[in-house]
């Protein structure tokens, strides 16, 4: 499913001032229905590793392998797609809009590609909504909710589009 191969990552600003690399070397495969957690200290890598992985940033070197294509080879329109269509990413802020209700940033990602009837589109994301206990909260705005509530909308958002690969960043920080 992923296979992350020699992978490097040294941040532009870090080239400039002579900092060293952040990932060095990685090597790294993830089976089809394999969960798994990554795991270290705060600034040691995670959330860039999954940048890459999740198809937003590029490595310094090496490929990131989905589901048998390269990512790092794609140009930014392949890429838009990839991450529409295979990608669902659980930012460690959310990143819902503000201006949208909660059933409608859960929508955001099937505006695109989804050929799904809008009516069945509905009907799944309320169903999710109500599995993490949002039902009550349909209509609010993401600055009206709490940030464990935030987090459970961000996590049906990444769902709504049945993704081949889920990338959670800290997902479970603000929850029970
Ligand atoms: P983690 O998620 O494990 O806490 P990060 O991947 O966010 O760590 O960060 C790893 C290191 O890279 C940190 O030292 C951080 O300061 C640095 N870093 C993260 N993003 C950037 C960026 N966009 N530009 C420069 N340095 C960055
Ligand atoms: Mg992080």
């Amino acid at each position: 499913m992923l296979e992350i191969i020699n992978v490097y990552k040294q941040y532009d600003s870090d080239a400039e001032s002579g900092i060293d690399f952040v990932l060095r070397d990685i090597n790294w495969q993830v089976a089809r229905g394999e969960s798994v957690a990554i795991t270290g200290p705060s600034g040691s890598g995670k959330s860039t590793l999954l940048n890459l992985i999740g198809g937003l940033d590029l490595p310094t070197r090496g490929s990131v392998i989905l589901d048998g294509q390269d990512i790092t080879a794609m140009n930014e329109k392949e890429l838009a797609y990839l991450r529409n269509t295979k990608i669902g990413y659980i930012f460690q802020l959310h990143h819902l809009l503000p201006q949208c209700t909660v059933l409608e940033n859960v929508l955001i990602p099937t505006l695109i590609t989804s050929d799904q009837n809008k009516a069945e589109l509905k009907s799944r994301a309320r169903t999710l909504l109500e599995r993490v206990g949002l039902s009550h909260r349909l209509d609010h705005r993401p600055g009206q909710l709490s940030g464990g509530e935030r987090g459970r909308a961000a996590v049906v958002r990444a769902l709504i589009n049945r993704p081949k690969l889920l990338l959670a960043d800290e997902p479970t920080g603000a929850l029970d």
